[in-house]
């Protein structure tokens, strides 16, 4: 019996959807031509679901490090409470999405898992982070493979993701038999 394709979450800025704050998108043909023959895709982009138009003001990553907000870069509207409270909407219905892994947008300070710029009030980078959806997600699904698009390019870790998302893939496969 063949394998069904694992489900993987997907920013969908990445497959070439055009959701991105000024109307573009960033394809990863890598992503689109040769991970889609093997992966289901959900795409997921925080921003234009939790009700963010296209185009809108890009945004970005300020304040205390440990907790930081995500305001609009000219008009510093403060978005981090809702982005929150649909992200932990969201996260609970992912649950239901048989998901074996996640790609997400790197630098996006809602996608992004990791390598974020935080910046103090002045302007001044004071750390490096999570974007809001990509760090709840990291959170909640801590034992789902995740990766961004930056790190998808190193063929070590590329491969070291790959193996995990098709082993959680055969480790649900096999609990959902023993039902
Ligand atoms: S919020 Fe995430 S998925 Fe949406 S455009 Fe930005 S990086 Fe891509």
């Amino acid at each position: 019996m063949t394998m069904k394709k694992p489900c993987v979450g997907i920013s969908p800025c990445l497959l070439g959807k055009k959701v991105r704050y000024d109307g573009g998108h960033r394809r990863n043909r890598y992503i689109t031509d040769i991970l889609g023959k093997y992966f289901g895709w959900i795409p997921v982009c925080p921003e234009v679901e939790y009700g963010l138009g296209i185009p809108r003001e890009p945004m970005q990553l300020v304040g205390d490090p440990a907790k930081p907000r995500l305001v609009t870069i000219s008009t510093g509207i403060d978005h981090t409470d809702g982005m929150m409270k649909w992200a932990e909407k969201k996260l609970v219905e992912l649950e239901k999405e048989d998901l074996c892994g996640f790609i997400f947008k790197s630098k996006s300070p809602s996608s992004a898992i990791r390598g974020v710029t935080i910046l103090s009030p002045s302007g001044v980078e004071c750390g490096i982070g999570a974007g809001i959806f990509g760090g709840a997600f990291i959170k909640h699904f801590s034992m789902i493979p995740v990766i961004d698009d930056d790190r998808l390019g190193d063929p070590v870790l590329r491969k070291d993701f790959l193996e995990k998302v098709f082993a959680f893939k055969r480790s649900r496969d096999s609990k959902e038999k023993k039902r």
